[in-house]
C-alpha cells in the first residue's frame, strides 16, 4: 500500500493542510509564513531586498533593461562616492548601449556603439564603476591590464584573451558574453612608442591597439576558450564583439598640462595669467577631450571606437573619509561584520578615521590605500581577539591607530 508522503515545513513544523502553501526543495520543504518571517528579518539586517541585490547564478544573466539613466546614476551612488560627473556620463552611455540592443532591425537610422574610456588617477574608482554597472546589469564582465597584451606571436597575452575571460564569466554561455562588458584597465600605457614604428618592432604598442580595434570594430572574433596563446590544435569558439560594451580606463598622467596648453591656445575666454597654474587639475580636467588623448601614442582609428570620454577627479579628504563609512560595502562596515563574527563590537572614533584619511593621503593610491592603511591598524587585533570570550567590545582611537601605523613599515610603503 503506498503512503502519501506528508509534506511539512522544516521551520515551523506545521503540515501543507496548515498553511497556504508550502514550497520544497531537495531534502526540505518551507513554508509561505517562515519565507515571510525570513524575509522580515534579512531586510532588518541588510535593508530592503531589491531584485539587483538577489543572489545571481552563474550562467543566468539577465538581459532584460528597464533603467533610465538617474536609476544607473541612483545605483551606482551606493557603491561610489563622488565622480558625478562620470556616473552621469557613464549612465547616459549605457541605456543608450542597451536602447542600441533593443533596435529593430528595420531601423534605417543605425545606433553606434558607445564604447567608454574613463580618464583618471589610480585608485580613483574606475574599476569599481565598471564592475558596480556590470553587477548592476547582471551581465557577464572582464577586467583585463592593457600591459599584459602583446602582439600576435609576440610573449606575452593576445588581446583575444580578454574574451575568453568573458566567455568564462559566461560561464561558456556564447550568446550571454557577446552582450557582456570588458574593462580594460592602463590604456594609457599601450601607446604608440615612437613615432616612425618601422625602426624597431613596437609589439607592445600599436600592434596591441591594432589588434584591440578589431575587438572594439564589432566583429567575430576566433576565441581560446581556456584563454592563453592560441595555437593550431585548440579548438576555438567564434564571439561576435559587436554588442559588447568597452570600457577602457588609464591614468593619463599629466593630461592636465594637455588639456592646458590646449585651452590657452585654442579658447576664448581663458586668458592665461602667466602659466595656467590658477586652473588646477581638476577644474582642467573637465575640459577634456579625444584630442587631448593623441598625444599618449593611441591611434586615431582606436580613439574614434571610444567615442564616450569622461573623467574621475582625485580623492579629496572628504571623499576618502566618505569612502570609509558610506559605500553599500564600506571598509568600515566589513571590519565591523568581521568582528561581530567574533561577538565583539567594534567602534572606529572620529578621530582615528580622520588619522586614517591622512594616512591614505599620504600613500597617494587613492582609494586603493585605505585598505592597505585598515589593514595595518586592525591586523594586531584581528589577530589576537578571535578566541578570547571575554571581550565584547573594542575600540580604535587615534591614540591606538597613529601606535599601529608608526609600528609598522608604513613609511617605507608609501610612495615618493
Ligand atoms: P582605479 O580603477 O581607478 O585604479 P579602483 O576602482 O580599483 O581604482 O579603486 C580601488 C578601491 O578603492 C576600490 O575597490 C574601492 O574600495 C576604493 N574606491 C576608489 N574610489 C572610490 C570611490 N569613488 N567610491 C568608493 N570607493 C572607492
Amino acid at each position: 500500500m503506498s503512503k502519501e508522503k506528508i509534506v511539512q515545513c522544516a521551520f515551523c513544523l506545521k503540515k501543507s493542510d496548515e498553511v497556504r502553501m508550502i514550497v520544497s526543495g531537495a531534502k526540505s520543504s518551507i513554508c509561505d509564513e517562515c519565507i515571510y518571517n525570513a524575509t522580515q528579518i534579512i531586510e532588518q539586517e541588510l535593508g530592503k531586498y531589491t531584485p539587483e541585490d538577489a543572489p545571481q547564478s552563474k550562467g543566468k544573466f539577465t538581459t532584460k533593461f528597464n533603467y533610465k539613466p538617474k536609476d544607473i546614476t541612483a545605483y551606482l551612488d551606493q557603491y561610489v562616492i563622488g565622480q558625478e560627473e562620470a556616473k552621469r556620463v557613464l549612465s547616459v552611455a549605457i541605456y543608450n548601449h542597451y536602447k542600441r540592443l533593443n533596435q529593430k532591425v528595420s531601423d534605417d537610422v543605425e545606433i553606434e556603439k558607445s564604447n567608454i574610456i574613463m580618464v583618471g588617477e589610480t585608485g580613483s574608482g574606475k574599476t569599481l564603476l565598471a564592475k558596480s554597472i556590470a553587477k548592476m546589469l547582471n551581465v557577464p564582465f572582464a577586467i583585463a591590464d592593457a600591459t599584459v597584451f602583446t602582439e600576435a606571436g609576440y610573449v606575452g597575452e593576445d588581446v583575444e584573451s580578454i574574451l575568453s575571460r568573458l566567455l568564462q564569466s559566461a560561464d561558456y554561455d556564447v550568446e550571454q558574453a557577446e552582450k557582456g562588458i570588458v574593462f580594460i584597465d592602463e590604456i594609457d600605457k599601450i601607446g604608440r612608442k615612437s613615432d616612425n614604428p618601422s625602426i624597431t618592432r613596437d609589439v607592445s604598442g600599436e600592434g596591441v591597439q591594432q589588434a584591440m580595434l578589431k575587438l572594439l570594430e564589432g566583429s567575430e572574433v576566433l576565441v581560446p576558450p581556456q584563454g592563453g596563446r592560441k595555437h593550431p590544435d585548440q579548438k576555438m569558439v567564434k564571439v561576435n564583439t559587436q554588442n559588447i560594451l568597452f570600457i577602457c580606463g588609464g591614468a593619463f598622467e599629466g593630461i592636465d598640462k594637455v588639456i592646458a596648453r590646449r585651452i590657452q591656445t585654442s579658447a576664448i575666454g581663458f586668458k592665461s595669467n602667466n602659466e595656467n597654474s590658477a586652473l588646477e587639475k581638476d577644474t582642467l580636467i573637465q575640459y577634456i577631450n579625444t584630442m587631448d588623448l593623441r598625444s599618449y601614442g593611441l591611434i586615431p582609428e582606436l580613439l574614434g571606437r571610444l567615442p564616450v570620454v569622461t573623467f574621475l577627479k582625485s580623492l579629496d579628504k572628504n571623499a576618502l573619509r566618505r569612502i570609509l563609512t558610506e559605500p553599500k560595502n564600506a571598509l568600515i562596515k566589513q571590519y565591523t561584520r568581521l568582528f561581530e563574527y567574533e561577538n565583539i563590537k567594534l567602534t572606529i572614533t572620529d578621530e582615528a578615521l580622520d588619522y586614517i584619511v591622512e594616512k591614505a593621503i599620504e600613500f597617494k593610491l587613492g582609494g586603493r590605500g585605505l585598505r592597505s592603511i585598515c589593514e595595518l591598524v586592525m591586523n594586531d587585533a584581528m589577530y589576537e581577539l578571535p578566541g578570547e570570550k571575554h571581550i565584547h567590545e573594542f575600540v580604535i582611537t587615534y591614540d591606538y591607530a597613529k601606535e599601529k601605523i608608526e609600528k609598522s613599515k608604513f613609511s617605507y610603503l608609501k610612495v615618493a
